[in-house]
């Protein structure tokens, strides 16, 4: 709930687990998924009508999202109930590459990413530009060349196994570096200055000027 509450601070928009009804889960590293159980219980508990939130994933990330999710949530939550599964909490949609879907107005594709565990990288499109979000991936050109359909990009970057070093995306045209803003950068970490700059916590960004 802090998070939300610092979000909307930060960021001057209205947010809350309330008024999220679609969740884009790009893989399980705990980096990335270790929100969903409070979030889950959030919306089931604290809120009326409770409302299952859409889990938007890979089908391989789908299938394991529970592996993580049930020793804290597969509990009997009353007295009559059984036991509780991913589909109480959630309503799972499986997106497959190239199979474009409709997620909260916005038009979503995904593809596949080099990561350590099944992961993916998203497109989202609205009428007003399109978001591409690189999801952890290694450096990959193909990757790069299909996020380029995008007016801005998010794209990760660090230095460790299984990740985009900074070198890699420096080495890429400047049309496409100016599109780019870093993120998972570990903490304290400075990128030389240039047109990729670090997108920080609360920052809101604009499709036609990122
Ligand atoms: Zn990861």
């Amino acid at each position: 709930m802090a998070m939300y509450r610092q979000a909307a601070e930060t960021s001057g928009l209205t947010l809350g687990v309330e008024k999220i009804d679609d969740l884009v889960l790009t893989h399980l590293h705990g980096d990335h998924s270790n929100g969903l159980e409070a979030f889950a219980f959030a919306r089931r508990y604290l809120y009326q009508p409770s409302t299952r939130p859409r889990l938007h994933a890979l089908p391989e990330v789908l299938a394991r999202v529970w592996d993580k999710l049930a020793p804290a949530m597969d509990g009997a939550t009353r007295a009559e109930s059984a036991m509780s599964t991913l589909e109480d909490y959630f309503e799972p949609c499986p997106i497959e590459p190239g199979v474009p879907v409709e997620v909260a107005g916005l038009k979503m594709e995904v593809r596949r990413t080099a990561h350590s565990v099944p992961t993916a990288g998203v497109l989202m499109r609205s009428g007003s530009g399109t978001l591409g979000w690189s999801g952890d991936t290694e450096f990959e050109m193909a990757h790069i060349d299909w996020l380029g359909q995008a007016d801005c990009i998010v794209h990760e970057c660090g230095e460790h196994f299984k990740h985009t070093h900074w070198a890699e995306l420096d080495s890429l045209s400047e049309a496409v570096k100016e599109k780019i803003r870093l993120i998972h950068l570990p903490d304290g970490t400075e990128v030389p200055d240039g047109p990729m700059r670090p997108l920080r916590e609360g920052e809101v960004l604009d499709m036609k000027n990122c």
